[in-house]
């Protein structure tokens, strides 16, 4: 008997509910942990792709102060825009799990445990303080110089190098909501975890997973690996968030990205409960004795969160539960040559994007371009002219070819494939299982390989050979099992027209049988781009 598939749970970075998703977060981890999802599923695996909005991020309080609304006001209407978006995108997420009392509950329940374990340790530290506001300042409400790398960095963690800023560490540190204010330290007694205490532990992780992080993020693990690891607070003095339950530190609140792990459990068992598998408890499916393949989908700039906090807040429950198979890390995704700005107006809504642009091209011009290795562009004109260009033109004349060539042959009955044919089709299976697997998952290359293969299907499709025993060099049958391995392997990037066919009982999993016959389907044409409006006040302005 064959062992049941590997389950996996699939984590795309928890995004901060204030404000939309733009394009540059899509074409970050959301597709990409999307298109992985959706090949592990076409391959018979069971897949839970999940996140969960991280509302207790200070964040949301600093925007909320510039935009003049409450904080509770601003996470209610970020989260509804972003799962609309994530929607639109046509993800394969149920939605945004509640942020609920289950939700604080196994936050709670999973800190209380560590707290009973002693492993948090007291720590006086020195945090800035905002002298008028009267607030102590982390993560969102302080901006300043990163002590690493020297670039401008929000407190936690600097963007552009990825190191951490912990306590008083940022350098030249400013009160984001009122720069204006007198920045001062003043001493406070906090729960730390130190991470220290897990350098062994890290060291035997890191390196039995390094060959699966990509270069940047690897050079970043071996940077703070190289020096003293920090401690990461647990709690902080501050308002907004989970109130820290512990008596050691009255008044203050849980440090928000120690939420991260015990979010992701809870999105997980929500998730899976949307698909009828709820389980009784939890945690149940990131208990170490499941082995699901845990997978997390992120920035460059969370490497330090994804890969070591919350590596290290899963250590620190011993064995209990699994650890990530591969953090998949992508780099900044540039509007015309610039970072994408929310503060500046510099971007575009992905909702504004899909109002305007088919789904299935914009899901294939951000897999073609994606930001895996290192920054990379977009521009509305480059999308118009690559995906007329090189996908649709192509695929519509493989289309007609194939649609013409059917009716010429004039049968419903399943069609001969010959050994030449299957082979052909197992080749190319072959190169976008490279694309589509870890270690090397990689989008952009996946639709690299799209372009590659339906160019050769198209000039395939001149030579058919209608005549039932002609001496042509492609049969039918081998053009179109070919076609539909094609179409198989396309189906996690472009969703729309491959879950059309799938309703018509096309059948696109993933299997590695090559078929002796195959019954003809109908080849669906892509809508053209040529009709999408060109740049409308939506896409420059603001919304
Ligand atoms: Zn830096």
């Amino acid at each position: 008997m064959t062992p049941p598939p590997r389950p996996a749970i699939v984590i795309a970075a928890t995004p901060t509910p204030n404000g939309d998703l733009h394009v540059g977060h899509m074409a970050g981890p959301y597709l990409a942990g999307d298109v992985y999802s959706r090949y592990l599923r076409a391959t018979g695996r069971p897949v839970v792709y999940t996140t969960c909005t991280d509302d207790s991020q200070t964040y949301v309080v600093a925007t909320a102060h510039r935009q003049g609304i409450t904080p509770e006001e601003l996470v209610s209407r970020s989260t509804a825009q972003i799962e609309r978006s994530l929607a639109a995108m046509g993800t394969l997420m149920a939605g945004l799990p509640p942020i609920d009392d289950r939700y604080r509950g196994t936050v709670l329940d999973y800190v209380a445990e560590l707290h009973a374990a002693g492993r948090f340790k007291l720590r006086t530290v020195r945090l800035p303080y905002a002298r008028n506001a009267g607030v102590f300042l982390f993560d969102g409400l302080v901006s300043g110089t990163c002590p690493v790398c020297m670039a401008g960095s929000c407190g936690g963690a600097c963007e552009t190098c990825g190191h951490p800023n912990n306590f008083d560490e940022l350098l030249d540190p400013k009160y984001t909501v009122d720069p204006t204010d007198v920045v001062v330290y003043r001493e406070q007694t906090i729960l730390v975890l130190a991470m220290e205490d897990y350098r062994e532990r890290l060291t035997a992780y890191y390196a039995s997973r390094t060959p699966r992080w990509r270069p940047h993020a690897k050079q970043l693990i071996g940077e703070l690996l190289a020096r003293p690891l920090p401690e990461i607070p647990v709690t902080f003095p501050g308002t907004w968030g989970i109130a820290a339950p512990f008596p050691e530190t009255p008044g203050q609140v849980l440090y928000p990205w120690i939420e991260a792990m015990p979010a992701s459990i809870y999105a997980t068992w929500w998730a899976n409960a949307q698909q009828g598998k709820e389980t009784a408890a939890t945690d149940e499916a990131w208990l170490a004795a499941g082995d699901a393949e845990l997978v997390y989908f992120h920035g460059f700039d969370n490497v330090y969160h994804w890969g070591l906090v919350d590596l290290v807040m899963l250590l620190a429950h011993g064995e209990r539960y699994t650890t990530p198979d591969a953090n998949v890390c992508n780099e900044f995704y540039d509007l015309d040559g610039e970072k994408f700005s929310t503060s500046r107006n510099h971007l575009i809504w992905s909702a504004d994007l899909l109002a305007e642009v088919p789904r299935d091209l914009v899901r294939f011009f951000l897999a073609l371009t994606a930001p895996e290795y290192q920054r990379t562009n977009f521009s509305r004109d480059a999308m118009h002219g690559v995906t007329t260009r090189r996908l649709v033109e192509p695929w519509n004349a493989l289309s007609e070819a194939l649609t013409l060539g059917l009716v010429a042959l004039d049968t419903a009955a399943p069609l001969p494939t010959t050994e030449v044919g299957r082979r052909r089709a197992a080749a190319m299976l072959e190169r976008f299982r490279l694309c589509y697997e870890l270690p090397n998952f990689s989008l952009g290359r996946a639709a690299e390989t799209v372009l590659t293969q339906l160019d050769r299907l198209r000039r395939s499709a001149d030579s058919l050979d209608l005549s039932a025993n002609g001496s042509a060099p492609v049969r039918p049958g081998d053009l179109l099992l070919e076609i539909r391995t094609l179409l198989s392997c396309v189906a996690p990037i472009m969703v729309e027209v491959t879950d059309a066919l799938v309703a018509e009982g096309v059948d696109l999993r993933i299997t590695g049988d090559q078929p002796h016959e195959i019954a003809p389907f109908r080849f669906p044409r892509l809508p053209n781009t040529a009709d999408t409006p060109e740049r409308t006040p939506a896409l420059d302005g603001a919304r």
